[in-house]
């Protein structure tokens, strides 16, 4: 486990001011500095095997009191490891449920509705987790980058400021009402360095095992990363709140994104107070004589 009081400092708290240059990306766990290559690697694996046992059990105990789902968003720079987190995420906990929508570029249909029309038809129903690789935060990020991607998907003249605190007065409205009903809304930003990303890229282009996950574009998004980390910064402000919750996660180690991820989800199933379904008197004698008649055989 990561200590509980280094996760509260990847918390983006309500209200106080949030600057990304105040969290580093190259972030990892005190104490592991002093040790060898090898033994940061043994450390590691430890930690997400344990990881993914309180991943199962809380899972478990969602799934089991029926009242909460579990919403979790991410979002990230390419190559930043959302694919490889969720994967982590995913493998500690049963399949049945758990589900993963990834968000591309919106259809003509999608563009026909409001904006968050196409997420809400995959939201998590009560006992599941439901994740987002990519998600409503587009509309605000690479949108406000490539306003021109909005198309007819607009009723204001003017696409300005008020245009985009409009956007994140509804998304805060969005998560508050998922909130009072019962999801649990998490948000990650996998927050990767720029420089990181580069020798991800090459590596990409380097293994010829990899070359499958580079696209030209991702390039070209690159070029744009100082106006991506100014819409991150003012997206992540603005809609940070107690109800649904934005955390900063160090992403240039994988090792520490995913144990990360994992704690705070597991930290927050714990903390939701459930419990397994009491077994009524009346139940516990159908118990009693379904044990009987198996006797009796
Ligand atoms: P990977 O590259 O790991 O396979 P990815 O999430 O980057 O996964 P891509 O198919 O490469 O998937 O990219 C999806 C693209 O869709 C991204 O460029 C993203 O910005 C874009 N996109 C997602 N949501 C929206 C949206 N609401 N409006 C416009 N573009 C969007
Ligand atoms: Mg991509």
């Amino acid at each position: 486990m990561i200590r509980k009081d280094i996760i509260d400092l990847f918390r983006v708290t309500p209200g106080k001011k949030f600057r990304l240059k105040d969290h580093n990306p190259g972030w990892k766990q005190d104490g592991f500095e002093d040790l060898g290559k090898d033994a940061v690697k043994e450390r590691a694996q430890e930690v997400l095997t344990k990881n993914l046992a309180d991943l199962a059990e809380a899972q478990e105990l969602l799934y089991a009191d029926g009242r909460h789902s579990l919403l979790l968003v991410f979002q990230a720079m390419d190559a930043a490891g959302k694919d490889g987190t969720i994967k982590h995420v995913m493998s500690g906990v049963n399949p049945q449920g758990c589900q993963v929508f990834s968000f591309k570029k919106p259809s003509a249909e999608d563009l026909a509705h409001d904006f968050l029309w196409r997420y809400t038809k995959s939201l998590p129903e009560r006992g599941r987790i439901g994740i987002f690789n990519r998600s409503y935060y587009e509309d605000v990020l690479v949108v406000k980058v490539h306003p021109e991607l909005l198309g007819r998907n607009v009723t204001q003249d003017k696409v300005g400021k008020k245009f985009w605190e409009a956007r994140y007065e509804d998304i805060t409205a969005f998560e508050r009402h998922l909130a009072r009903n019962g999801t649990v809304v998490l948000k990650f930003f996998l927050n990767v360095s720029k420089d990181e990303q580069k020798r991800r890229f090459l590596e990409r282009l380097d293994r010829p095992e990899k070359n499958w996950k580079f696209s030209p574009s991702d390039l070209a998004e690159r070029g744009y990363w100082d106006d991506y980390m100014g819409v991150y910064e003012d997206a992540i402000a603005a809609t940070s709140t107690d109800a649904a919750p934005w955390f900063v996660v160090p992403a240039d180690y994988k090792w520490v994104t995913r144990a990360v991820v994992a704690d705070v989800v597991t930290a927050t199933v714990r903390g939701l107070d459930l419990a397994y379904p009491e077994v009524t008197p009346e139940q516990k004698k159908r118990l009693a004589e379904a044990r009987k008649k198996l006797d009796a055989e």
